[in-house]
């Protein structure tokens, strides 16, 4: 680490000129910004970003992906972040098909237009143009980065179900209480047709439960803590920043 901190810099004037204008950044301290400055560096070295459909990648593109994915590592470390190794940047909302067999071995396929996707061990594939709305003009609860890197941490263990792989002097049993008594809340409201105060696509799964919980987390924690204080207290014991 400290080899690619001395040999692969970021210069200064990229580096204070993307975050400083990144959303989600204010209200880190000094040392929190110096670490994610170290983490960044080391992502921008061991990863690759990569465009596709002839977008150019610019270094303020790349800083602006990689610090906000480091965000979610900044008291996780690196290890948080192993088993893949590319982010895809679209220009836009890209298209993707997918095939399931349902259960009498009919295969659908499902079209859709997607701002971001994360494969297990596989790459983030992200639409620049929404990673630049959320890092600038973000809505409240809303940054595809914190969303897809968010995906892979919860992979990490293998199932992407909600459960990432949690740090010493957390309890499995009170993040699974947690997390899924405020999942089935919303659930229902859901269902009822309520207004809810979090994006309701969080009641897709328990996988998006997490990652729209953690773009709150790191965007909005006000009505994380509001709508689900004790989603609020395991992100803040996991994600370990005071937000
Ligand atoms: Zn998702």
């Amino acid at each position: 680490m400290r080899r690619i901190l001395r040999r692969h810099p970021i210069p200064h004037d990229l580096w204070h000129g993307v975050t400083r204008q990144i959303a989600a950044l204010r209200g880190l301290d000094a040392v929190q910004m110096a670490h994610l400055r170290e983490l960044t560096t080391w992502f921008l070295h061991s990863k690759s970003i990569n465009g596709a459909q002839g977008l150019e990648v610019t270094p303020p593109m790349r800083v602006a992906v990689a610090t906000q994915a480091c965000l979610l590592i900044l008291n996780l470390g690196i290890d948080y972040f192993d088993n893949w190794v590319e982010v895809i940047l679209y220009p836009g909302a890209f298209r993707v098909t997918h095939e399931h067999m349902d259960e009498i071995g009919l295969v659908h396929s499902e079209t859709d237009d997607l701002t971001g996707e994360s494969w297990s061990r596989g790459p983030v594939i992200l639409s620049w143009d929404d990673v630049e709305r959320d890092s600038h003009h973000p809505e409240p609860g809303r940054n595809v980065v914190v969303h897809e890197f968010a995906h892979k941490l919860d992979s990490l263990n293998g199932a992407t179900n909600g459960m990432p792989p949690l740090h010493g002097g957390m309890s499995r049993t009170t993040w699974a209480e947690d997390l899924s008594s405020a999942y089935e809340a919303l659930c229902r409201q859901v269902a009822a047709g309520e207004s809810t105060a979090i994006d309701a696509y969080a009641a897709t799964s328990p996988a998006e439960f997490f990652a729209v919980s953690s773009e709150y987390y790191f965007t909005a924690p006000e009505i994380l803590q509001d709508c689900c204080p004790g989603v609020h207290r395991q992100l803040a014991l996991f994600y370990g920043r005071a937000a």
